[in-house]
């Protein structure tokens, strides 16, 4: 008998996480068990507001889902076998992740970049009224790669000049510099500045990437926007199909569905899989880091396990 078993989860941040839309202290996420006999599978979403979803949402779907998946999950066990096997993917050639450091003063964000000196790559939120000095601050302690994100803060004019600021930082790309519907203004910002653009918010699900060829260089890919691993190599394959640059990427989510993200790095250009890095609750464990490099459990399925 197939037993599901949905229940919310404060994820807690370590410290509290300020991007340009807001600030977070927790993220409400929501873990799904399901077992079969001795078989037990995990699962988690992590909704966010600006998507229009709720732990509330989630559980309400989950519910209404649950009657579908009909009383025999092997059918669903071999698909995932199968899959994993045209998946195919060599662990060795997992990605590195990003370490993010959310918004404060420059001087804290300095801080910050210093505390994560075990990181490579670092993604530093932007979206304020002092970004240029943020990034200067952390160039002064920090010879990370350095990726930077807006959040769709910027207006077109605002992020054009601010990008070409930046560029002498030594930058890899700049994320989502302005609103997610703005498509002609990504694309005014990608023909007027020296650096890759790559779309976030504007990049849910597959059926946003066609109207994106053009006007941006890449589109950062999360099983929260896109519904999960199959639909993300959807994703992926699409891309490469137009040409882009592909980033994974994540919300604050433990290390069941950053795990789940981090089996398919070995496919993208860059990983921002550091969700699970920034709370201090985490009920699960899965992936690790080593120096910034993701190590991929080798255990069945997704390889997690709740924490002892
Ligand atoms: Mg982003």
């Amino acid at each position: 008998m197939l037993h599901i078993d949905a229940k919310p989860v404060d994820l807690r941040l370590s410290t509290p996480f300020r991007i340009s839309r807001g600030v977070q202290y927790t993220s409400s996420n929501v873990i799904v068990q399901i077992t079969y006999g001795d078989i037990t599978g995990y699962g988690e979403a992590s909704p966010t507001e600006y998507y229009g979803e709720s732990p509330e949402t989630a559980l309400a779907c989950i519910a209404l889902f649950a009657g579908n998946l009909g009383d025999d999950p092997f059918l669903i066990e071999d698909i995932l076998q199968k899959l994993d096997k045209i998946l195919g993917l060599n662990p060795e050639r997992a990605a590195s992740t990003s370490f993010t450091i959310g918004i404060d003063t420059p001087g804290e964000m300095a801080k910050k970049a210093l505390a994560a000196k075990e990181y490579p790559i670092l993604k530093i939120k932007l979206g304020t009224r002092h970004d240029l000095e943020i990034v200067k601050a952390i160039r002064e302690v920090s010879t990370a790669t350095i990726r930077v994100d807006a959040n769709s803060a910027w207006t077109p004019k605002e992020a054009i000049h601010k990008i070409n600021a930046l560029a002498p930082y030594n930058i890899e790309f700049v994320e989502q510099p302005v609103p997610a519907h703005d498509l002609a203004g990504l694309k005014l910002v990608r023909d007027n500045v020296p650096l890759p653009i790559i779309s976030d918010e504007s990049s849910v699900t597959v059926d946003d990437i066609p109207r994106l060829v053009g006007h941006v260089d890449g589109i950062n890919i999360k099983y929260m926007k896109c519904g999960g691993i199959n639909r993300a190599l959807k994703m992926i394959h699409v891309a490469r199909a137009h040409n882009l640059r592909v980033m994974i990427g994540c919300m604050i989510e433990s290390a069941i569905a950053i795990t789940a993200a981090a089996h398919l790095t070995p496919l993208v250009d860059y990983a921002d899989l550091d969700g699970n890095l920034l709370i201090d609750n985490d009920p699960f464990v899965g992936v690790t880091v080593k120096n910034g490099k993701l190590i991929l459990p080798d255990a069945p399925g997704l390889g997690v396990k709740p924490r002892a």
